[in-house]
């Protein structure tokens, strides 16, 4: 391979993304080194979480270089080889997302084994948003039998995964999202009562109508006026996973936090952040019990796709206006 396009950070984006905050260059690849393969994407995958990557502060992971080739996952196929571990034909999995091809030392990739399932699953429902979901809603959330469970973000790509995942444990559940379409997928995945929030003049009514007795798990992948609205629905005991915070990821100034928190103190409840590397050690468990449940039809999900390196700004920015309905992909070949 001679010439491999990829999206460099040109500029940090001063609230939402921007296009010219990307930009598109190429660069010549050489034949692999000593211990290196060089791996041709098929897919990457834009997430929310990069937004915060594109800010120059301390987080948990480090934030992009300007000028540099941007990061994120991506599956790919192996197309030589200076390595033994791995062979021309051989499906990786890498953290080297943005890019059409490149050289990295075997170590740095991983072989994906993609169990009968198409190879971007594993950027989506079989790969890090649906262990995100898997993780929040059993071990952060803690669910057990009777729970009636509420999701914002809920036809997202870990949403609609919290959605299923909860639905098959024979939970009522209701999940907001923006949208006719959006609502339509979520009744089609089973989920008891669907809320349009772009459509609600008042959340907490809607929430309220749909659970007159109230939530006891909130899965937030939205924060803002859905977690506000959380707080306001929530039984006694209540316990609420914080995943994300998308409605906020482009502020410039940060809105003051809910005003009903201290709700938490008289009904007693529960709220905990968590980063889904942290449970990375639940992927067996999520990889068993999602092959059961696709075997038995109750997990499904949807994609929306961008084609070509060049269109991977807009589908990152599309997240952030819901263009998404599923898991956001870039198809690279
Ligand atoms: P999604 O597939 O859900 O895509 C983002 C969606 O967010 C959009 O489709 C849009 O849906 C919704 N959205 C965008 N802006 C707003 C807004 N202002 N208010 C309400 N909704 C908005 O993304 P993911 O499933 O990948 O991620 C969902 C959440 O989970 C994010 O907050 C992400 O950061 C978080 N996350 C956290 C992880 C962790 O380890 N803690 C791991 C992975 C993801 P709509 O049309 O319905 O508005």
């Amino acid at each position: 391979m001679a010439a491999a396009r990829e999206i460099r950070l040109k500029s940090r984006p001063n609230g939402r993304p921007v296009a010219d905050n990307f930009e598109l260059a190429s660069v010549e690849l050489g034949a692999p080194g000593a211990g290196e393969a060089q791996v041709k994407n098929l897919w990457m995958t834009v997430d929310p979480y990069m937004r915060g990557r594109m800010n120059d502060v301390k987080s948990y992971v480090p934030p992009f270089q300007l000028g540099k080739a941007m990061e994120g996952g991506a599956v790919g196929e192996v197309v030589a080889s200076n390595d033994p571990a791995l062979k021309p034909g051989d499906l990786v999995q890498s953290n080297f997302g943005w890019r059409e091809a490149f050289n990295a030392p075997a170590s740095a990739v991983q072989k994906l084994d993609p169990q009968g399932l198409p190879a971007q699953a594993f950027l989506g429902a079989a790969g890090m948003p649906g262990l995100t979901a898997y993780v929040g809603l059993l071990r952060v959330a803690g669910l057990k039998d009777g729970d009636v469970v509420f999701v914002s973000g809920a036809a997202g790509a870990v949403g609609s995964m919290v959605c299923q995942i909860a639905k098959a444990k024979g939970h009522t559940v209701i999940g907001s999202a923006g949208g006719a379409q959006k609502v339509a997928f979520l009744r089609s995945i089973g989920v008891d009562h669907a809320i349009d929030y772009k459509a609600e003049r008042d959340l907490n009514a809607a929430l309220a109508a749909a659970a007159p007795d109230g939530i006891d798990v909130y899965f937030d992948n939205v924060g803002g006026e859905h977690l506000e609205a959380a707080l306001n629905a929530a039984r006694p005991f209540g316990r609420f996973a914080l995943c994300g915070a998308i409605s906020m990821y482009n502020a410039t100034e940060l809105p003051p936090g809910p005003p009903n928190l201290v709700q938490m103190v008289g009904k007693q409840l529960r709220m905990e952040g968590f980063i889904v590397s942290s449970h990375w050690n639940m992927m067996g468990d999520f990889h068993r019990d999602l092959a059961a449940w696709v075997k038995a039809g109750k997990v499904t999900w949807k994609e929306t796709v961008f084609e070509g390196i060049e269109r991977a700004p807009d589908a990152f920015m599309g997240l952030f206006t819901g263009e998404n309905l599923g898991k956001m992909l870039v198809k690279l070949a």
